[in-house]
């Protein structure tokens, strides 16, 4: 008999979410990550009483009423309501594109005035067959919009000029014809009430967590240990990249404490201008209504990502999705090894999705 029924690695939210199950049924579990703190990505540093989103800010959205339960199980989330702003030339804008953007963009009041102008800048591009990126937003919504709040952003985004980018990258532009800033459609939004540190302390409570520990430093000691893994880090890592290393990209993040209140009053501020090299502002404490001396900002500036650099975002070209492919074959085929999250699945999930990820691989 083994010591433990599941070695976890990777203490992010799947791997944690898995454990807190597999420990409710009675299994023992061990969680490990090489990391110095649980929680993955959605680990948060306290910095002057803030809690500082130390791996790109991070607003729990879902739809799903059992998952949003699940969640306030381990901690209450507040009210807190995405509604970012876009800076551009020095105006600002009310993201998502909404009536309020319409005002802004134009002077116009109501939605039919909006309406007419978007078709009208549309049909003036005399767009119909879009081959890039440019021509498929100018094709969606006119060049106003375009120009001043996507073309920048998404050319410092993937470090590349939006008319070098496919179009398929951009199937729809959502614009909404309400005055709501609102930036998700989903039922349920929020933070946790003291932090996403809580919810990681909630999911991992009374199970046995080592930190600072990387799995493939000790694989065959680790396995001896356990009758399963449950494997949340790179799959391209796990199979020594035999099929080459899955490509990803990265970002990368200046945090700075400064010795006001409130520095730019949102807690997201896009800044849509090619020529300034970062992309957002986060100032976290507008997260949770924080009422501190000091505020904490973070500028986020996309990264070309580089072997050994922080994995961000997968790159699901056909190249990268091929070699997934090829690790994905050789994953299935393991009798005593479970794979998720997102490094292990190569796929962006935002948190309400690999919750639900980890319940349906414990389930199963
Ligand atoms: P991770 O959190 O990455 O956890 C994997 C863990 O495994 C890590 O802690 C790592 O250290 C560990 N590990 C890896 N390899 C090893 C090894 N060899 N040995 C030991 N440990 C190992 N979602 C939302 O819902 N809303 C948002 O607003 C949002 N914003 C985001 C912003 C950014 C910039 C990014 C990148 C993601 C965002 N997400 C958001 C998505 C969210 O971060 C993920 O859904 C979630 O964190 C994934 O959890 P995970 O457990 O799969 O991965």
């Amino acid at each position: 008999n083994k010591k433990y029924d599941y070695l976890i690695v990777g203490a992010g939210l799947f791997g944690s979410v898995f454990a807190h199950e597999a420990t409710k049924q009675g299994k023992k579990c061990l969680v490990i990550d090489k990391r110095n703190h649980a929680g993955g990505n959605i680990h948060c540093e306290n910095i002057e009483g803030i809690n500082v989103h130390k791996y790109g800010a991070h607003i729990f959205h879902t739809n799903d009423k059992g998952l949003w339960d699940y969640v306030n199980q381990f901690v209450e989330f507040n009210r807190y309501t995405n509604s970012p702003v876009a800076i551009h030339e020095d105006k600002l804008y009310n993201l998502p594109f909404n009536m309020n953007t319409f005002y802004q963009l134009w002077g116009v009041k109501t939605p039919q005035e909006a309406m007419d102008k978007i078709e009208e800048q549309v049909k003036e591009s005399g767009i119909t067959d879009p081959q890039n990126l440019e021509e498929q937003a100018i094709s969606l919504v006119g060049k106003d919009i375009y120009y001043k709040l996507i073309k920048g952003y998404t050319e410092k985004q993937w470090g590349r000029k939006a008319t070098e980018l496919p179009a398929f990258i951009i199937k729809r532009l959502p614009v909404r014809f309400t005055y709501d800033n609102n930036y998700f459609n989903d039922k349920y939004q929020g933070i946790p009430i003291g932090g996403y540190n809580k919810l990681t302390e909630g999911l991992l409570e009374g199970i046995e967590v080592k930190l600072g520990v990387d799995f493939f430093a000790s694989k065959q000691e680790y396995e001896s240990l356990c009758d399963t893994v449950v494997f949340t880090g790179k799959i391209d890592e796990y199979y020594d990249f035999r099929f080459g290393e899955l490509e990803y990209r990265s970002l990368h993040f200046e945090h700075q404490t400064l010795d006001i209140e409130n520095y730019q009053g949102n807690a997201v501020v896009n800044y849509t201008e090619a020529h300034i090299p970062y992309t957002r502002i986060i100032e976290h404490k507008h997260f949770e209504f924080g009422k501190q001396d000091k505020t904490v900002i973070t500028h986020e500036y996309p990264a070309e990502w580089k072997s050994g650099m922080e994995s961000y975002y997968p790159v699901n070209d056909e190249i990268n999705s091929l070699k997934f492919k090829q690790y994905n074959k050789l994953a299935e085929k393991e009798a005593n090894v479970i794979f998720g999250g997102r490094l292990a699945e190569y796929k962006y999930y935002d948190m309400h999705q690999v919750i639900a990820s980890a319940l349906k691989h414990f389930k199963n």
